[in-house]
């Protein structure tokens, strides 16, 4: 009997790899980056599913050049923010994500930047490259203490708590989240305080951005939010790069609206090398790998491979969206 034909966005692990040639009749898209549009829908025609990223519009006319045996859509991420839930499931699509195995990696992340923005990390870095270093300075440097300061976090979800438990257990500080749940729990285990975010924004010396990107998250961090901010509170965006908006936030670092920013996520995705943001020295951007490491990413492509053995199968999926 001949294999489910599926196409896979990008390379992924070897471990995926293996597995997805074992498996299935695949092809795997081998540049370094996505396939344009026009050869996406190609690729996908005929297929039973796909493993996209979360560089892939999945909408209406991706869902109609796959075909009527498209069962599957699976995405290697735990947000789905680029696809069109509704078109799927009106074509009875099932569509995958890979929630929980990177959330410890993710949490690492924000902290990661929050410590590094904190610290001016790559401020100093660069300075020791540019050969600018030349002793010991009693004024250089000088940047912001974590222990005991407020952070304010909006999403509790499973990422941002995991991030508040750095937070709270690692170096005392008050929590304070919004969410669009109360989540007792977190108020128990780690004194979390659930307040409105126009609050959040006012009372946090850090505000960390945790939520999915939605309707009502998507441009949340303007100018108006900026505003709120104190004058030396840090940012820090692992989430999605559109829920700032980005102008905005390039305004608030150059005017001393906020203090400093650590980004995981941009908006676009890569920023343009004209982008004000990349001249800035308070803000530092990685280039979207909270979830980068080994385990990690092993962990996502069970899951995702999973999700498309189940869906073409016609069987429930091990982490669905719906
Ligand atoms: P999650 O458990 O679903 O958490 C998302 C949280 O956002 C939920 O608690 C939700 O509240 C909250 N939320 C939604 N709309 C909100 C609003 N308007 N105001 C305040 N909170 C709101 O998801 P997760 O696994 O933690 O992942 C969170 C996001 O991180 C993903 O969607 C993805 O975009 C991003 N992410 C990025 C990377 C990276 O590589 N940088 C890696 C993984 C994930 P309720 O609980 O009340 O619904």
């Amino acid at each position: 009997m001949s294999q489910p034909k599926v196409f896979v966005t990008r390379k992924i692990v070897q471990a995926g790899i293996d597995r997805l040639q074992n498996e299935f009749d695949v092809e795997i898209w081998e540049d370094a980056t996505p396939p344009s549009r026009d050869v996406l829908l190609e690729k996908i025609r005929g297929c039973h599913g796909v493993l996209t990223m979360l560089s892939e519009k999945v909408d209406e006319e991706f869902i109609e050049a796959a075909g009527d045996q498209l069962k599957v859509i699976s995405q290697y991420a735990v947000g789905y923010n680029n696809i069109d839930v509704e078109a799927a499931k009106k074509r009875g699509i099932a569509v995958g994500n890979t929630p929980g195995v990177l959330t410890n990696a993710t949490a690492d992340m924000a902290f990661a930047l929050l410590i590094a923005a904190a610290r001016r990390l790559i401020e100093g870095d660069q300075y020791i490259h540019n050969g600018k270093w030349k002793s010991w300075e009693p004024l250089g440097h000088i940047g912001w203490d974590l222990e005991g300061k407020t952070v304010g976090i909006v999403g509790l979800g499973r990422i941002g708590e995991t991030f508040a438990k750095r937070c709270y257990g690692g170096w005392g500080m008050k929590v304070l989240y919004s969410s669009r749940s109360p989540k007792p729990e977190a108020e128990q285990k780690l004194s979390a305080e659930r307040v409105e975010f126009e609050e959040l924004l006012e009372r946090s010396d850090f505000v960390s951005v945790h939520c999915d990107m939605n309707e009502e998250t998507k441009g949340m961090f303007n100018a108006a939010a900026f505003e709120r901010m104190k004058n030396d509170a840090i940012f820090i965006n692992t989430a999605r790069g559109g829920i700032h908006v980005q102008p905005d936030l390039v305004q608030a670092l150059k005017t001393g609206q906020i203090g400093a920013a650590g980004l995981d996520v941009t908006d676009p995705e890569p920023p343009s090398l004209n982008d004000e943001i990349l001249q800035l020295s308070n803000c530092l951007i990685a280039p979207h790998i909270g979830s980068a490491t080994t385990s990690t990413r092993n962990a996502m492509a069970e899951i995702a491979i999973d999700n498309l053995a189940l869906g073409i199968d016609g069987k429930p999926l091990r982490c669905s969206v719906t």
